[in-house]
């Protein structure tokens, strides 16, 4: 199971209390992925979910809230996203007082109109908004996470919403900012899209809904990457340090064997004929190694071995 599935199993895991609830949460699918449609003069509106778990959350809601009774959850296979592949299909007046109530209609009846204010009345209270963006997630959301053992370059933590009209997707960011998070909006292939990159943020969102389980779930993930990042540069940093250290030695040992071809050791003050010896006979030893072995300094050894190094630099050929 995807991330963002076990995310909205999670939300559809317990059921909602309150009314106030109820409603932002379905005004939150509405919102997300709702359709109006007109048939034979009659106003009807489609709840479409990726889920039929979901369908069927999203009925008992309606039951619970309208006592309206879902004859009928229908599967499309020819919908482009697979977020709206179950259709709750409703008419007529229980349309519209579903609507009215849910805050995307509003007027009278004979003169009803759209209300782009998508966190309006709705979403008051705070445990409104949670609501609201837990059925907005599940309708129109979806979240990727890397996953543990691949590298990070092709799979970073990625969260969004989707929406046909630049007006809900900047109303989204808009509240997302105002919860503390810093979303940015882009659009593809002809629709809007709400996004959050950093992992930190996609964990308080995620939070803020509340879907605890999976907020441990995405902790364990950052650490677990935190933990490889660092002994990854362990790594590298070690590497590079025995890098430097091979290169140095073999510059030494050139040199003293440069020393040995033309003048000979002999012609090296005893204290760098001793160092140059011992480090033609140990050339994989660490300076500290070195320096344990003679009884003198790391820094005292550093020096003599420059010393030994400017020596054979002077030596022509
Ligand atoms: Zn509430």
């Amino acid at each position: 199971m995807s991330f963002a599935q076990k995310v909205k199993t999670e939300i559809i895991s317990k059921p909602i209390k309150d009314d106030h609830c109820k409603i932002a949460f379905l005004s939150g699918v509405m919102r997300g992925s709702g359709v109006l449609f007109e048939r034979d003069g009659e106003l009807g509106v489609d709840f479409r979910i990726g889920t039929e778990q979901g369908a069927e959350f999203v009925s008992l809601l309606l039951k619970s809230l309208f006592n309206y009774d879902v004859r009928e959850i229908s599967v499309s296979e020819n919908n482009l996203s697979k977020n709206d592949r179950f259709e709750i299909s409703v008419t007529g007046k229980e349309a519209i007082t579903i609507l009215k109530t849910l805050g995307i209609l509003t007027g009278d009846d004979d003169q009803l109109t759209v209300d782009f204010d998508f966190y309006g009345k709705i979403c008051k209270k705070d445990c409104c908004l949670r609501s609201f963006f837990k059925g907005l997630f599940y309708a129109s959301g979806n979240c990727t996470v890397p996953t543990q053992g691949k590298s990070s370059s092709n799979t970073g933590y990625h969260l969004e919403f989707t929406f046909s009209h630049v007006a809900s997707a900047q109303a989204t960011a808009d509240k997302l900012s105002q919860i503390g998070l810093s979303p940015k909006v882009t659009s593809r292939k002809g629709k809007y899209v709400v996004y959050i990159k950093s992992a930190e943020e996609i964990k308080d969102f995620i939070a803020f809904l509340p879907a605890p389980v999976s907020v441990l779930s995405i902790i364990d993930l950052m650490i677990n990457k935190e933990i490889a990042n660092n002994s990854n540069r362990q790594k590298n940093c070690d590497l590079g340090n025995l890098n430097r250290q091979v290169t140095a030695s073999i510059n030494q040992i050139n040199a003293i064997n440069k020393i040995e071809k033309s003048v000979g050791l002999k012609t090296l003050k005893d204290d760098l004929k001793t160092v140059a010896i011992a480090r033609k006979n140990n050339p994989d030893q660490t300076l500290v190694e070195l320096a344990d072995e003679l009884g003198i300094s790391k820094s005292c050894l550093n020096h003599r071995l420059r010393k030994i190094v400017e020596i054979a630099n002077d030596i022509k050929g």
